[in-house]
């Protein structure tokens, strides 16, 4: 190290006597951030090494904590959000500088977007540098790139406060409303020197990270008040509800109050999807009529028609919302009735006030739920049970149905389009936090990332259900499911491309824009990396290669025939895809 350079860290830091430093114990940046780490409990980290960190993901190997190496930031960072969501404790997302950095940046913004805890820890370049602009290796001011597209953003210069950046970092993350911090570490932060024990007095402990917030008992008062006037009430549970783990109350109170409930995706198997209350598949129905929603841990966004229009129906409304984000009520209609708490706090409240006085809905409300509700099942019940060849997606979907129903801890990832639409309706889920999908956004490409923290924080058979263009986001990360070898099993809903693999180039040069190579083998790809693929055609063949897959917990691909022109045009959300009408003359 050049001494001008030595001089400017030692600025910043302690003045070292060359006699004294031979007796003393020191640390640096290094080792605070990964003490700073083990003392707050974070067991794992999710990350792609290179220049300034790699030897950062080296030493925490080192020091015990687990590292997991991807072969693209944007997977660890999924990977990490994911990882948060399970346990409740940050995911850690460790990226290289820029380019490494805003790969990551992708997995942040959509941990954010779902309120899911995540901290990305980013090596940067010199401030000195990147301030002045002028032109360091990887320059770029990441702080400010990622300001806007978090919860919360801190830079750490000094290592004397290390200890109290990785402590406001999973504060930010974890507390109220959950979701995406950054952490910025410049390169030259890990080689400064400090005093061993200067060094771990410095060090922060993070006391009840995320603190019990309990409603206003006028609150409860109100909501109780509504619920007990309403006619046709309906619960909807959100992955607020899911992430909460408050799963002993929230059934309690599903099932002391006798009200439908109707779970959004991945508060799916809550409580489990063929529970005599659920309103899973007389969804529309449960929303054009109900007259009172009590919504738990989800948002009024677009994914429930911002709470208007023709899917709420005629039928007048009221809502009552438990949230812990104050700002979240009236976001798109008025809430008659805010709770504002935590889930389990707030549940456990309403438990209380469920007493003698208490009457279960109408039998006329839940009885026509359950009518429409049984009629959609049969009607469902012959395509799901067709041996077709080549499959379509309910065919393939019931054989895969049946495979869950038979591993009900398995942990069910899930992406596409078509794919994911049916998949969500049809495979039914009996276990709290075991489905995994796009969420919010509806975005592609957290597949893998997905699996692989699904894998390692909980240790339990992983099955990921693929459309074969969400797969392509993430799909070298299969090396990476093999290397660490990890019980997932991949299913490629194969049929040729984006929607449908049937379109073509008008003009005759090209493919179709939405096609793919036909009759790719995606289970090639495992092979080549010492895991299983297998390719099947028929729902038969399907359900016996993912059963013997899970049995056998080995890393393992399944290449899906689908017919080439089962899907439909974004799956079931065809009406946000704007289609031109106007035919231009030649
Ligand atoms: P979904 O997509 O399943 O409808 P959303 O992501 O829209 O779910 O909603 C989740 C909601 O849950 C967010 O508004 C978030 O603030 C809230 N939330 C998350 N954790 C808790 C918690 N522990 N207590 C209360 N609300 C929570
Ligand atoms: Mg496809």
């Amino acid at each position: 190290m050049a001494t001008a350079e030595k001089s400017k860290i030692e600025d910043n830091v302690v003045h070292i006597d060359p006699a004294a430093e031979a007796e003393r114990e020191l640390t640096d940046g290094f080792h605070l951030v990964i003490d700073a780490l083990k003392l707050n409990g974070i067991e794992t980290i999710y990350g792609v090494p290179g220049i300034p960190i790699t030897d950062l993901g080296r030493m925490c190997q080192a020091e015990g904590i687990r590292v997991i190496s991807f072969r693209h930031e944007q997977n660890a960072g999924n990977a990490a959000a994911i990882a948060g969501f399970l346990t409740k404790k940050p995911g850690i997302c460790l990226t290289v500088s820029a380019p490494g950095f805003l790969n990551g940046l992708t997995a942040l913004a959509n941990a954010t977007t779902n309120c899911f805890p995540m901290i990305l820890i980013s090596g940067s370049s010199e401030r000195e540098i990147v301030d002045l602009q002028q032109g360091d290796y990887e320059e770029m001011d990441q702080l400010a790139i990622a300001k806007p597209l978090c919860k919360a953003a801190f830079r750490v210069l000094h290592a004397a406060d290390i200890g109290i950046g990785v402590a406001r970092a999973i504060r930010a993350a974890v507390s109220g409303r959950p979701g995406g911090v950054y952490l910025d570490l410049p390169a030259k932060l890990f080689g400064q020197v400090m005093d061993a024990e200067a060094g771990a007095k410095s060090l922060v402990k993070v006391i009840d990270p995320a603190p019990a917030q309990i409603p206003a008992p006028a609150a409860v008062d109100r909501a109780i008040e509504l619920l007990k006037g309403a006619e046709r009430p309906l619960v909807i549970l959100g992955k607020g509800a899911a992430y909460a783990q408050a799963d002993d109350e929230i059934r309690a109170f599903i099932e002391k109050s006798g009200i439908p409930f109707l779970p959004m995706s991945m508060a799916k198997g809550l409580l489990p999807d063929t529970h005599p209350q659920s309103a899973g598949a007389a969804r529309s129905t449960a929303l054009k009529d109900a007259d009172v929603v009590l919504l738990v841990g989800a948002r009024l966004n677009w994914l429930l028609s911002h709470g208007k229009g023709k899917t709420w129906g005629d039928a007048p409304k009221k809502f009552i919302q438990v949230d812990i984000e104050p700002k979240e009520m009236d976001s798109n209609v008025e809430i008659a009735a805010p709770l504002v708490g935590d889930i389990g706090s707030v549940i456990a409240a309403l438990n209380a006030r469920l007493d003698g006085s208490w009457k279960t809905p109408p039998a006329q409300w839940t009885e026509s739920i359950r009518t429409k509700k049984e009629a959609n099942i049969a009607k469902m019940a012959p395509k799901l049970l067709k041996n077709s060849v080549p499959m379509d997606f309910h065919s393939a979907l019931g054989a895969l149905k049946n495979v869950i129903k038979e591993r009900p801890d398995a942990l069910l990832v899930n992406e596409g389009a078509n794919t994911l639409d049916l998949a969500r309706g049809i495979i039914d889920m009996y276990e709290p936090r075991k489905r995994l999908d796009v969420g919010t956004w509806g975005v592609m490409g957290i597949g893998m990332g997905f699996a692989i923290a699904a894998a390692v924080e909980t240790g339990k058979k992983v099955l990921a259900v693929e459309g074969d263009s969400a797969f392509g986001f993430s799909g070298m990360e299969v090396e990476t499911i093999c290397r660490y070898n990890l019980p997932v099993t991949i299913v490629i809903f194969n049929n040729n491309g984006i929607y449908r693999g049937t379109d073509t180039d008008p003009t005759g040069r090209d493919p179709g824009t939405t096609v793919f190579v036909p009759g790719s083998r995606y289970d090639k790809m495992m092979e080549a990396f010492g895991g299983v693929g297998v390719n099947v055609t028929s729902p038969d063949e399907l359900y016996r290669a993912v059963s013997a897959a899970m049995d056998s917990g080995k890393p393992t691909l399944i290449n899906a025939e689908i017919d080439p022109a089962a899907g439909s045009e974004s799956g079931n959300i065809g009406s946000l895809n704007p289609q031109s009408v106007v035919k231009k003359k030649k």
